[in-house]
């Protein structure tokens, strides 16, 4: 019997780590993997870091070579090499050697397509004007340093503050260019909440990146020797290059070509075994349409580990091993200079759209132990379904710690974990990397305590005219700054004064971040006074003013 033949079309993420898994699960199959580009296996999350020269060798950029799949894994990589039609009949691809012209075509038992996704190029007019990038590949990211360096450029504009975008935008400044953020969302990182993502808008502009909200690019031309954009509001600004950070298309042409179906969203349609339509195709990475696990709905999901993780799962199932993808839940970093911001699940926007239920905890604790030098704030936000305490989705901001924490809520969200499991999660401490009562445990506690009951609590956007609001905050802290109409009765003479109380009127509490508010609300109920905590606090408050999500002010 012949070996089996594996063709493979993509070799960075997702075909390479199909392609190297394969060979470990088979010493007979002959596999072959073409790479359009000149670089197998790169490391296109680097990219931004390469401008920015945090990393400065190129090489450092290469996690393998083509020789070094040949030596290690006996896998024939042929880049330069373009496959331009799948011949599903015959099983047999057409390719192109782009170096020489040269035609052929190639048999295959089982066909693996990551070919990736592409950044979006709206054909704005001045679209192809010089100084104009998109950045995927190595070739990009030095065609932008050479820019940079040979025009002297001092002034970029990036547009889109999705992930890339924002890590351009910091990689941009931190070589002293003065940049501007254009980003046609009411917000940055559409990824996460609109008060989550405030506060990242707030890092950016204390770093001097200048944030444009709610316009995008109209068109673009050349000045002078300058570039101009004229903004969908008709505005106008000036720079010497841009950088477009507006999204990535699945590339599925390939695939729609030969006939393979095709999602709602433009990515290639795959089973649970990440299997096409056609039997003998698989596909997997940012081409792909993937099963989000809390919503059950398919989109294409641009990130590395869920294209790594079904490259490895395909290559079971190719050779014969079997095994499911579990699907994917957007766990996603990104740094923005000093700040960090996670997320896993899914956000409030999505589970609106998707018509699910949920409650949510906003919460603010400190990365590690109070008391231990150098402790610092992050803000968290935890989604969950308000009969089960079933995690749908968290996100995490702050200087320190946000990754962790939200690593290990994607962890019990990906296992079908409950606000419950966070409670209860033992997780690592000693002063320097946490606390007693992690900030995990904090999210499940107070969610816990919500879902039983035990510490009611009331979101921002719920107080009606007739709420009569109590800050539970010291003087001081009251005479800083506090909501509009509320009644200063600290904490500490709470218990005394609770008389003052109205008996007739939905009562609230807050305080800064929501701890004390808790106390207050379950010391005033012990009392036979029904009150409500306000989820987050003050700080939660002024977030959710700032990015335009409180309706009205309390009277
Ligand atoms: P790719 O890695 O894009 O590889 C596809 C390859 O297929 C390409 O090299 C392409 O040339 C080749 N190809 C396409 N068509 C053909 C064809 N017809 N014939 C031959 N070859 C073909 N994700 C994260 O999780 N974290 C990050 O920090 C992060 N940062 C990023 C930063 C940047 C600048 C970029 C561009 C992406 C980043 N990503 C990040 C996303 C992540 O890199 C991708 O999700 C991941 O690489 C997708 O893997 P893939 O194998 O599907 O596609």
């Amino acid at each position: 019997m012949s070996a089996q033949r594996i063709l493979v079309v993509g070799g960075v993420a997702g075909g390479a780590s199909f392609a190297a898994r394969a060979r470990r699960q088979s010493e007979n199959a002959e596999i072959i993997l073409f790479e359009r580009g000149p670089h197998v296996s790169f490391a296109n999350c680097g990219l931004p870091y390469y401008v920015g020269e945090v990393i400065t060798d190129e090489a450092n950029l290469l996690m393998a070579t083509p020789q070094r799949f040949r030596d290690l894994f006996r896998i024939d990589v042929r880049t330069r090499h373009e496959v331009t039609a799948i011949d599903r009949e015959a099983r047999e691809i057409e390719v192109v050697d782009l170096e020489s012209g040269r035609r052929f075509r190639e048999r295959y038992d089982e066909l693996l397509l990551a070919p990736g996704a592409a950044p979006v190029r709206p054909p704005f007019p001045g679209i192809d004007l010089p100084g104009i990038f998109t950045l995927r590949t190595i070739p990009d990211s030095r065609k932008i340093r050479e820019w940079i360096d040979e025009r002297g450029a001092r002034r970029a504009v990036v547009v889109g503050a999705g992930f890339i975008g924002l890590e351009m935008a910091e990689n941009l400044a931190r070589r002293g260019l003065e940049v501007t953020l254009i980003e046609l969302q009411p917000q940055v990182l559409p990824p996460l909440d609109a008060e989550m993502a405030w506060y990242v808008q707030h890092e950016l502009q204390h770093h001097g990146v200048r944030v444009v909200l709610g316009d995008g690019v109209g068109g673009f031309a050349e000045r002078n020797g300058e570039l101009e954009i004229v903004t969908a509001a008709g505005h106008t600004l000036r720079t010497d290059m841009v950088i477009l950070g507006i999204g990535v298309k699945p590339e599925a042409t390939l695939a729609r070509e030969a006939g393979l179906a095709i999602g709602a969203r433009g990515g290639i349609v795959v089973d649970r075994q990440m299997r096409t339509s056609d039997p003998h195709i698989f596909a997997v990475g940012d081409a792909v349409e993937s099963v989000d696990v809390v919503t059950g709905q398919s989109f294409p999901v641009p990130l590395a580990g869920p294209a790594n993780r079904p490259g490895r799962r395909a290559a079971d199932i190719v050779t014969g091993k079997g095994g499911a993808f579990r699907g994917t839940q957007g766990t996603a970093v990104c740094g923005v200079f000093d700040m960090t911001a996670a997320l896993t699940g899914a956000n409030e926007k999505t589970l609106v759209q998707a018509g699910i239920p949920f409650a949510k905890t906003w919460l603010h604790p400190r990365d590690h132990a109070k008391y231990y030098p150098g402790a610092e704030t992050m803000h968290m936000k935890v989604l969950y379904d308000p009969a089960s305490g079933k995690l749908l989705g968290a996100q995490a901001v702050g200087k320190a710690g946000v990754e962790r924490r939200i690593d290990v809520i994607a962890t019990a969200l990906q296992l079908g974990g409950t606000v419950y499991d966070l409670e209860e999660a033992e997780l690592c401490y000693a002063p320097q990397y946490g606390s007693a009562k992690d900030a995990v445990n904090f999210a499940g506690m107070i969610s816990a305590n919500t879902l039983r009951g035990e510490g009611p609590v009331a979101h921002w956007d719920e107080l009606t005219p007739d709420a009569v609001l109590i800050d539970v905050r010291d003087e001081d802290e009251f005479s800083l700054g506090h909501v509009p109409g509320a009644r200063n009765i600290p904490l500490a003479s709470l218990r005394e004064r609770a008389h003052e109380l109205p008996a007739d009127r939905p009562v609230y509490v807050y305080c800064q971040v929501g701890q004390r508010g808790y106390y207050a609300a379950r010391m005033l109920e012990l009392n036979g006074i029904h009150s409500r905590n306000l989820s987050g606090g003050y700080e939660t408050r002024q977030a959710l003013a700032a990015s335009g999500r409180l309706p009205e002010p309390v009277a």
